[in-house]
């Protein structure tokens, strides 16, 4: 009789200590008010829905591996040439390219203290030495520690996640300037919600990639489509690094959904518009139950209440049936990141914080 023998793990030793990154919930329980994983409360555009039915009728065909009619029309939209793009599956793609190209352990990754937690995933995967650069105490980036870095890779989410807290594109371009030899990664998955995006730097900026996501401002986190946008060189390495790892990362319907959304801009950009009111009017009424925010420039808030703990709220607002984020962890352990859903929603959230406040009265 054969002996079993029970592995715990058949895990090459490499990958062993991965930790990987925990999404928000999506439990079926029950139906909630979603305001945890920063989607947009409003569909896609009627076009893209158009373009996505007629993808589905050449499903049996690979997609375009080159991606050519979504890179011509986001170059044509932000005045660059297609060369200057890179699709990708979810701008998370853009960031395991850039981390796996640029960064290892004599080239750090250097970023913030608290930041977007894939980064730290990224890190651990790839074996990249990360070096963190704390926070200021208010949350604030002090960007001088990004300057004069001598080579690897510097990752700055702008505006920051789940701080909300954006920097100016005179503070990014003199990174670029003052850290020539690093690869500097500004991932603007939130810039379009009130932040300046540094695009406009890419011409002039060998090192400097921008990462961009469908998933918030453009209603599409369920397609998965992000991009890079770089000087031709930079797209150039990871796109070989997309090609030797996954060709067809952006699948046919996710490319149509991305061509239709392009040519319906004006209605994302009012769906911006609506959620960055929302988010003031938001603001404005969980200041007058007591809670401190920060200056968020994305399509949540990130506050704290002085007298109730973060893990109570967020425990007593999912009891109520409305999800937020709760990160634990030093720096964030007092603070709610709130998704900034519809008026609706909001009003929602806000009179059941009132309710939990009080006591159960309302
Ligand atoms: N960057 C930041 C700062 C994010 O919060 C997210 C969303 N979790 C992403 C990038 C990735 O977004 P996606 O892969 O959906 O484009």
């Amino acid at each position: 009789m054969g002996v079993y023998v029970y592995m715990n793990s058949f895990l090459i030793s490499k990958y062993k200590d991965v930790e990987p990154y925990v999404p928000g919930e999506q439990p079926r329980d029950k139906k909630y008010i979603k305001l945890n994983t920063n989607e947009s409360p409003y569909p896609p555009s009627e076009a893209v829905l158009k373009a996505v039915e007629d993808s589905g009728r050449s499903l049996q065909l690979y997609p375009d591996p080159a991606c050519r009619d979504l890179r011509a029309a986001l170059a044509g939209s932000l005045g660059l040439e297609p060369g200057n793009i890179l699709p990708t599956n979810g701008s998370d793609e853009v960031l395991s390219l850039s981390f796996m190209a640029y960064a290892h352990d004599e080239k750090p990754a250097y970023y913030a203290n608290v930041t977007y937690g894939f980064y730290d995933v990224l890190s651990g995967l790839f074996n990249v030495k990360a070096k963190h650069f704390a926070l200021e105490s208010d949350f604030t980036i002090d960007i001088n520690r990004y300057c004069g870095l001598d080579r690897g890779l510097i990752v700055i989410a702008n505006p920051n996640a789940p701080t909300g807290i954006a920097i100016g594109v005179d503070e990014i371009e003199k990174i670029c300037k003052e850290s020539p030899r690093c690869v500097v990664l500004i991932d603007e998955a939130y810039v379009e919600f009130g932040a300046e995006s540094c695009v406009g730097l890419v011409k002039k900026y060998p090192n400097l990639i921008v990462s961009r996501t469908y998933s918030k401002s453009m209603s599409l986190a369920g397609a998965r489509l992000g991009y890079a946008i770089a000087n031709e060189e930079r797209i150039r390495e990871l796109e070989t690094l997309k090609y030797a790892l996954n060709p067809y990362s952006v699948n046919r319907t996710a490319l149509a959904a991305g061509v239709a959304a392009v040519k319906d801009i004006e209605y994302y950009r009012n769906n911006c518009k609506l959620v960055a009111e929302t988010r003031g009017r938001t603001t404005e009424k969980l200041k007058e139950l007591g809670f401190e925010l920060t200056d968020s420039k994305t399509n949540f808030v990130f506050c704290r209440h002085p007298g109730v703990p973060a893990s109570e709220l967020s425990e007593k607002l999912r009891e109520a049936g409305i999800l937020v984020r709760h990160f634990t962890g030093e720096r964030t352990n007092d603070w709610l990141r709130i998704s900034i859903g519809t008026p609706e929603n909001m009003l929602a959230l806000t009179d059941t914080l009132k309710e939990i406040l009080n006591g159960g009265k309302s």
